[in-house]
């Protein structure tokens, strides 16, 4: 099947192919025509399949005809997380580009004026978080009674957060009639029933598997000494050949510690935790996504949904302590068919969280100690060229501080490499 298989307008198909979408994934081509009839979904599929152009490109196709009124949007998004919202507005402007729709991002922790501005001008598409949202509604700057499709994404996340009973809220000052598109990575029966409220005879549409890893990540979990996390994890950073990389750790306090630590060690990091400013958190994962920092120190606000092209390695400063976690966690990369290292430092203490995981993911994680990493012959051989590469051309975050040239200076202690004797 083609996306021209699927009766899209030309203005669509041409924002498609210049994207490079080369044919509609699994998801897309059960989900497009079904919404396009008017059918309500219940999807069950994860982020990385494809599933936000499989709301958004319908959604459009559907809008296309018609205008919405001053404060009274034609279609509302759901996330759970602003990053997400984010994420799907992005999705949303390249295929609306030879289009005029209009969309507004409401997202808590940015200005209420500029959204409010947008929405007295009359938005055909809102793509909100639960909060938000009911901020506006409740100061009179919203009005949701003609929204025709609603879509609900990441539900099971929505329900961790503690967001249904804003959606309940919000799902009483929608109109009755109207589609409703509801997905979800589990179908657990809580799901289900919260599903059974808001959906009229859904279409069901189940992909890939919860707990299914991707065959393109090679996932290692390393015993280390607790005390010497730190140390070891910075080890670890300057013998992987990272393009870009995420490390995801359970506490924000050791997000701020480890920012500082590799900071002082000279890497290119940027943070992203829940308790950020929202500027903070947009700026962070702009300069992580254009690669103008190599890696990312997050919480797991950064675990779901975000989509980072060329990520090479995930991270895993601690075991997540929600199995569920760990493959969202380690499915940020090895997307789009490209090969991912996932690696999770791990003790004693972790050993019950890891039966959970592999009960999960229905087969044992491959362990291995630090020390074996690092006195593998074979892998330091294997890696040593690229370390040297990485050397030569002086990249910051490979330079031990005494090897530093900024340090040498100041320790006057010749660094290796430019000791040519
Ligand atoms: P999602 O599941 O929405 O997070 O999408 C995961 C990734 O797949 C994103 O980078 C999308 O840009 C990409 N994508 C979505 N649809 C297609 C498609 N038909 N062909 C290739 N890539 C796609």
């Amino acid at each position: 099947m083609k996306f021209k298989d699927l009766g899209l307008c030309k203005e669509i198909l041409s924002s498609i192919s210049n994207i490079g979408y080369k044919e509609p994934t699994e998801i897309q081509k059960k989900a497009i025509p079904n919404i396009l009839i008017g059918r309500d979904i219940l999807g069950c599929a994860q982020t990385g399949t494809g599933k936000t152009g499989s709301f958004i490109i319908p959604l459009i196709e559907i809008l296309n005809t018609g205008k919405s009124k001053s404060r009274m949007p034609r279609s509302l998004v759901l996330t759970p997380t602003r990053e997400l919202a984010m994420q799907v507005s992005e999705e949303f402007n390249k295929i609306n580009k030879n289009l005029n729709l209009q969309m507004a991002l409401l997202i808590g922790g940015t200005s209420f004026v500029e959204q409010e501005n947008k929405l007295s001008k009359g938005v055909d598409v809102l793509i909100a978080t639960p909060g938000r949202l009911l901020d506006h509604i409740e100061r009179g700057k919203v009005l949701i009674k003609d929204i025709k499709l609603l879509v609900i994404d990441e539900a099971d996340r929505m329900l961790d957060m503690g967001f249904i009973p804003d959606i309940i809220k919000i799902n009483r000052l929608l109109p009755r009639i109207r589609q409703t598109l509801f997905f979800s990575a589990t179908l657990s029966n809580e799901i289900r029933n919260i599903g059974k409220d808001l959906l009229i005879n859904p279409k069901e549409i189940y992909i890939s598997p919860y707990s299914s890893i991707s065959e393109n990540i090679n996932s290692i979990f390393i015993k280390t000494n607790s005390k010497k996390k730190m140390d070891n994890l910075k080890k670890l950073l300057c013998i992987e050949p990272i393009k870009s990389g995420v490390i995801f750790c359970n506490k924000k306090a050791d997000i701020d510690k480890l920012s500082r630590f590799l900071k002082k060690n000279n890497f290119n990091t940027v943070s992203l935790h829940g308790d950020m400013d929202q500027n903070l958190r947009i700026s962070s994962l702009e300069r992580f996504k254009n690669k103008s920092a190599e890696m990312l120190i997050a919480s797991d606000v950064a675990a779901r949904g975000i989509d980072i092209d060329g990520l090479s390695h995930v991270f895993n400063y601690d075991v997540p302590n929600n199995p569920e976690d760990y493959v969202h966690r380690i499915g940020r990369t090895g997307r789009a068919g490209k090969n991912g290292t996932a690696y999770t430092l791990f003790d004693d203490n972790d050993n019950k969280t890891i039966i959970l995981i592999e009960q999960l993911i229905k087969k044992k994680v491959n362990k291995t100690t630090f020390d074996k990493i690092i006195s593998s012959q074979n892998y330091l051989n294997q890696k040593s060229n690229q370390v040297k590469e990485k050397t030569n051309i002086k990249t910051k975050s490979v330079l031990l501080p005494e090897e530093n040239y900024l340090n040498f200076r100041e320790s006057g202690k010749i660094p290796d490499f430019l000791n040519t004797k």
